[in-house]
């Protein structure tokens, strides 16, 4: 690219997938956010040290990773600048859903009942004050669809959305080891999340120590399924969780739910 822009070719030096920056080498294979999920989901994520560049990047990465997390490094960059290229030269995007992990049942885009003598969890997370502060709602709802327990967890500092909706993940899966019971199906909208505990992979940022926890009690609990859900099929948590501004830290049940919630229960309920 710099060798044809400095034999005056015309081309763009912004990068063909996102066009928001400009097309690095470190840009490109790691910080584009079209790239970002490929990395969190093999549980090496994007945080990159100040001052690094793509070179020393993979040189502190090789020194800590094992064998094959190397060999999965090396092809995950070639996977995604041929799929960059892909793009540039036969203009084919490579949908993000064929990456293998995505089950059947995922991606659902409406809310629907949990089977008989089972429960339902959703989760989401939000960001607030430009993201200095992160809140996460969660709801509990029964095979009739009935809510019956809810709350919501603030955290005052700037974290990542992937981060924080893990954090929702394992507050949801700790209340549940709380509270055995019968077979919970746990919802999330952040795919990366759902697809991290799936994955085998151990990870090194703090998200990979947050996944790590969710993977223990979930291995404890056994009878809990983790399901990935679109935004669309999410009202009444995104609700929620917009509402833990309000009601931070705060759990509740039918008898003393928040009364500016009632309205969005009612209205998911009814349908
Ligand atoms: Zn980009």
């Amino acid at each position: 690219m710099c060798q044809l822009l400095t034999k005056r070719v015309a081309v763009s030096a912004l990068c063909p997938v996102c066009e928001l920056e400009e097309e690095t080498i470190l840009h490109c294979l790691f910080t584009c956010h079209h790239v970002h999920l490929c990395w969190d989901r093999v549980g090496i994520g994007t945080q990159i040290p100040v001052n690094h560049n793509f070179l020393s990047w993979m040189a502190l990465l090789f020194e800590k990773l094992e064998v094959e997390m190397k060999a999965m490094v090396a092809t995950l960059c070639w996977a995604i600048w041929n799929a960059r290229n892909e793009l540039v030269w036969k203009r084919k995007r490579v949908a993000e859903i064929s990456w293998p992990g995505f089950y059947a049942g995922d991606g659902a885009e409406q809310w629907s009942y949990p089977p008989e003598n089972s429960v339902k969890i959703n989760v989401d997370a939000a960001l607030f004050d430009d993201g200095n502060r992160a809140g996460v709602g969660v709801l509990l709802r029964d095979a009739k669809g009935l809510f019956i327990e809810g709350f919501t967890r603030m955290f005052q500092e700037a974290l990542d959305p992937a981060l924080v909706e893990a954090m929702g993940v394992r507050e949801a899966l700790s209340w549940l080891k709380r509270r055995p019971r019968q077979q919970a199906f746990v919802e999330t909208d952040c795919l990366t999340v759902v697809q991290a505990l799936r994955s085998q992979v151990k990870m090194i940022s703090l998200f990979g120590i947050v996944i790590s926890e969710c993977k223990c009690i979930l291995q404890e609990l056994k009878n809990v399924s983790i399901c990935f859900i679109k935004r669309s099929a999410y009202m009444v948590a995104h609700c929620v969780v917009r509402a833990s501004i309000l009601h931070p830290d705060r759990s509740f049940n039918l008898r003393d739910v928040p009364t500016d919630l009632l309205p969005y229960l009612v209205a998911e309920f009814v349908g």
